[in-house]
């Protein structure tokens, strides 16, 4: 079986330094907001470009106390692609802002930039760009949109550690960016955490307060806040694999470039390859096809393992009832026909070619 992701395998590779640094934090004997955490924020600041860097318990967590520490709040709209992880509209829900979705680009699957100034209202206060699948968003449109309207960019970058716009990476490109470590994402933890990245010096005090029951020193509350602490162990963990993201994503632009060049079949679409390589990091390798179920079990019937990201348009789902009458048609037809193809770090040239036998079968 040609797994769709090999997590076992990916976390073996680099297993003794692995336990080497979980020895240096049990040995530490300090398990909460410590020095693994505060390394890893400085290495991972440095790493996107950013002054700042917060760690937090999760992704979801990560998008929805940047939308509170901007004090975005009930009666405030946010614009969020159609088409996404389900996460970056529910962290506009979180903090009561009400999420304004805007249809993507079919040819690179991220928002389109034309179709925001639309849905700008005198309530909008923000854009939440995804960079899906590990492609970066086309930013400099985003950015005069936003500057007109006075409006903050913040950026989902779950999918998209290391990808980059004209020399800056993703996390650097927008006001304030949301990272998650779930063990899946191109740079993933042992566990749940996540990440925010900006320059914004005042949002950074805000958000290690809020992160930290609105605390900035022990027991005294400057605001109401929650508990949402990246561990120590997942710091001392992401700063081992830090080191190879680089080398990852190189791998996946490798097998990304394989399928592109040898995938041939016309009942498919293939993902669209940026002019310049480094604006994706293929966390994905989503194509299309008009009968994915059957491309889907054609595949499996050859020992490959295949997902779909996502069935479900977030608009259809049951959370977001009240958006049931209403049609985004492009990211309808996305979640209708998108299939996902193994890709990762550790997958070997063998198995891609197998993939790409089966498709050209199909
Ligand atoms: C994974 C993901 C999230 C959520 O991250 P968690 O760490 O699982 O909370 C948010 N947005 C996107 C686009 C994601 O893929």
């Amino acid at each position: 079986m040609i797994p769709f992701l090999d997590l076992k395998s990916m976390n073996l590779q680099i297993e003794e330094e692995i336990k080497e640094a979980m020895n240096r934090f049990i040995q530490s004997g300090w398990y909460v907001l410590g020095k693994e955490v505060e390394s890893f924020e400085r290495e991972f600041a440095a790493y996107c470009g950013t002054e700042h860097c917060i760690g937090v318990a999760n992704g979801l967590d990560a998008l929805m106390l940047i939308l509170k520490g901007y004090g975005i709040k009930e009666g405030d709209e946010v614009i969020v692609p159609s088409n996404t992880y389900i996460a970056s509209i529910l962290a506009i829900s979180m903090v009561g802002a009400t999420p304004v979705l805007v249809e993507p680009d079919l040819r690179t699957y991220n928002i389109d930039p034309e179709e925001i100034q639309n849905k700008i209202t005198n309530k909008t206060k923000a854009i939440l760009i995804v960079h899906l699948y590990g492609r970066v968003c086309e930013i400099d449109p985003i950015r005069e949109i936003a500057k007109r309207n006075r409006l903050k960019i913040i950026e989902d970058c779950a999918q998209s550690h290391g990808v980059q716009y004209n020399q800056k990476r993703a996390g650097s490109l927008g006001d304030a960016a949301g990272f998650s470590f779930y063990p899946g994402k191109n740079l993933g933890a042992l566990g749940d955490a996540g990440a925010v990245t900006t320059d914004d010096g005042d949002l950074a005090i805000r958000l290690r307060a809020l992160r930290n029951y609105g605390s900035l020193k022990k027991y005294e509350n400057v605001e109401k806040g929650f508990n949402s602490r990246l561990d120590e162990i997942q710091a001392a963990v992401l700063r081992v694999k830090l080191k190879y993201l680089e080398e990852g994503n190189q791998r996946r632009r490798e097998i990304a470039n394989f399928y592109l060049q040898h995938i041939q079949n016309p009942k498919i679409t293939l993902p669209d390859l940026p002019l310049d390589e480094l604006q994706h990091v293929w966390h994905l390798f989503v194509v299309r096809c008009p009968d994915r179920q059957h491309l889907s079990e054609h595949l499996l019937e050859r020992h490959i393992q295949t997902l779909i990201h996502y069935p479900i348009p977030p608009h259809k789902q049951e959370a977001y009832l009240e958006w049931k009458d209403h049609s985004y048609p492009i990211s309808e037809r996305i979640h209708r026909e998108v299939l996902s193809l193994p890709i990762s770090p550790v997958m070997e040239l063998t198995q891609a070619e197998a993939v790409v036998k089966a498709i050209n079968e199909y």
